[in-house]
């Protein structure tokens, strides 16, 4: 994770911008740091999205022991917090059972982020606002600025680009909210020719 965020995306990426007059918020590569790897970001992020499986078009395989080890060794103290999870998902992956997220297994399924469209995993770092009259959801203050400062109709006196503003159909927990798990899983196109779903 280190190599990624500084190397790649803070010296290749984030850095060179600088000489063409964008002003770089150094301290915001510590902050994402902070967030993926001491905030257990990345944990939580696999998390969802192996919940989730029923309506995506691929599936995270239940863990082996060597798995197990595996994370442990890696990231000390993950089974503690994440562990009855992967136990409960591996159980549930046998076939005949129920989709995880049918299941109460203690995991509570998140709100999304409006503007990144991650869901909001940092407990800590959840914000919630009024836009136009609605309220919207967003993993972090960063992000709250986003939507809410940055690509509101106007920025520091002018007009917002309509490809910079966020609009549509942006994520399936509204579009398919009260419908049945089977038509939403046709109108996704995730059911193959011969009846079968894609990860059927
Ligand atoms: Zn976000």
């Amino acid at each position: 994770w280190h190599r990624w965020i500084y190397d790649d995306y803070y010296r290749s990426y984030m850095l060179p911008l600088e000489k063409y007059g964008i002003k770089i918020h150094h301290d915001d590569v510590q902050v994402a740091w902070d967030r993926i790897v001491k905030k257990d970001y990345v944990h939580y992020t696999a998390q969802f999205f192996s919940a989730g499986w029923p309506v995506n078009f691929w599936r995270i395989d239940g863990m082996t022991e060597e798995d197990f080890e595996w994370f442990e060794a890696k990231y000390p103290g993950w089974y503690a917090k994440f562990g009855a999870y992967w136990e409960n998902y591996r159980d549930l992956s046998l076939p005949n059972n129920p989709p995880s997220l049918w299941v109460d297994t203690g995991y509570v399924y998140p709100h999304r982020c409006w503007s990144c469209m991650v869901p909001c995993l940092i407990r800590e770092d959840f914000v919630v606002v009024e836009v136009d009259g609605e309220l919207y959801t967003y993993c972090s203050e960063l992000c709250r600025w986003t939507h809410k400062n940055a690509f509101a109709g106007e920025y520091e006196g002018r007009p917002t680009p309509a490809m910079g503003r966020f609009s549509g159909k942006r994520e399936w927990e509204t579009l398919y909210h009260g419908w049945d798990l089977a038509d939403a899983i046709k109108d996704l196109g995730f059911v193959r020719n011969d009846g079968k779903t894609l990860i059927a």
